[in-house]
């Protein structure tokens, strides 16, 4: 990987069935289908795109279980550290150094828009950058190319201020609305962070070897 090179994990989330399959499926391999069986434990997807003349982008997009993080609790991994055995659940092992999230909800169903706060306060809980900011995060109101909403775009535009969200914006997986453009942004946010931290880096600080990198994807 040359140092033009940068390499991202980005979460996607949000309740069952509101496009998160679809969207990685899209985003990554460019296809759409209408029958998807339910994501068991994780899946991973990579996306990359040229980015300017010099630098590549390379996404990492974990897609989470239907089921959501309840049913992963129970799945633990074992690790050997310091001869001690130790366990990590994989809800640590899947917020664990990502760079961005997406959240998404249907906007034909209202009970996945108000989910999408308890999402977002799980990730807020979880992951923040080394300077304790949130990690960038796009709320999506997917499936706009149905009708009627169950949500307004007032209600929308409020909730995500309210909520501290990078910004939102309505996508459609099945017509291919919005997707690379709302990626775009989330791109644009983690390039502009990870510049952050290579200031820092020539700032003479002491360099905490104890802290990982949150703005690329480290191997687990
Ligand atoms: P997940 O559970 O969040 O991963 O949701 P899936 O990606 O499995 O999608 C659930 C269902 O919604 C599938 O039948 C998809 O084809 C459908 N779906 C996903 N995105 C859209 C969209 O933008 N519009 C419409 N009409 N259906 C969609
Ligand atoms: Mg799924």
């Amino acid at each position: 990987m040359s140092s033009r090179d940068h390499l991202f994990k980005v979460l996607v989330v949000g309740d069952a069935a509101v496009g998160k399959t679809s969207l990685v499926q899209r985003y990554s391999q460019d296809s759409f289908s209408k029958h998807y069986k339910s994501t068991v434990g994780v899946d991973f997807a990579l996306k990359v795109l040229q980015w300017s003349d010099s630098e590549m982008v390379r996404l990492q997009l974990w897609d989470i279980a239907d089921e959501q993080s309840e049913a992963l609790k129970p799945w633990l991994i074992q690790s050997h550290i310091d001869g001690q055995e130790r366990f990590t659940s994989m809800t640590r092992l899947y917020y664990r150094d990502a760079s961005a999230c997406v959240i998404m909800f249907d906007v034909t169903n209202a009970t996945t828009f108000s989910n999408s706060q308890k999402w977002k306060q799980d990730l807020d809980s979880k992951l923040t950058l080394p300077n304790g900011e949130p990690v960038p995060c796009l709320l999506l109101a997917n499936k706009c190319d149905l009708s009627p909403w169950a949500v307004s775009r007032d209600q929308v535009d409020r909730f995500s201020k309210e909520n501290g969200f990078t910004g939102w914006t309505e996508t459609s997986v099945k017509e291919n609305k919005n997707i690379n453009e709302a990626m775009r942004v989330l791109i644009e946010k983690m390039m502009s962070n990870s510049r952050e931290d290579m200031s820092l880096s020539t700032q003479g600080n002491y360099i905490n070897l104890q802290t990982k990198p949150s703005s690329s994807w480290a191997c687990c």
